[in-house]
């Protein structure tokens, strides 16, 4: 299975930590099929289940295009929830 991934590390926009994420080779990926919806069938490795980066020390979570796009108010409130809750509370972040 480590075929279809690679390490990218990737700085937290919230709390400004180092960290590993797996992306996947999208020249691996086979696709086998889609449904009536158009949701694409891979055989092995479903990219879409790997399209979300989490934060191991804020949980600060964001799709890989949006994950650099936070203001310095998205910041602040994150930070203050974290610090207030941890993990208890989910956030939810609308980037425009
Ligand atoms: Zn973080």
């Amino acid at each position: 299975m480590d075929e279809f991934f690679y390490n990218k590390n990737i700085e937290c926009p919230c709390c400004k930590i180092t960290f590993t994420t797996k992306r996947v080779r999208r020249r691996k990926l086979r696709i086998v099929g889609r449904d009536s919806d158009l949701n694409i069938k891979y055989k092995d490795v479903n990219p879409l289940h790997y399209l979300v980066w989490i934060c191991p020390n804020c949980g600060y979570s964001a799709t890989e295009s949006e994950y650099t796009e936070l203001t310095k108010d998205d910041i602040k409130l994150l930070q203050k929830k974290y610090s207030q809750n941890g993990y208890k509370e989910i956030m939810v972040v609308y980037v425009v």
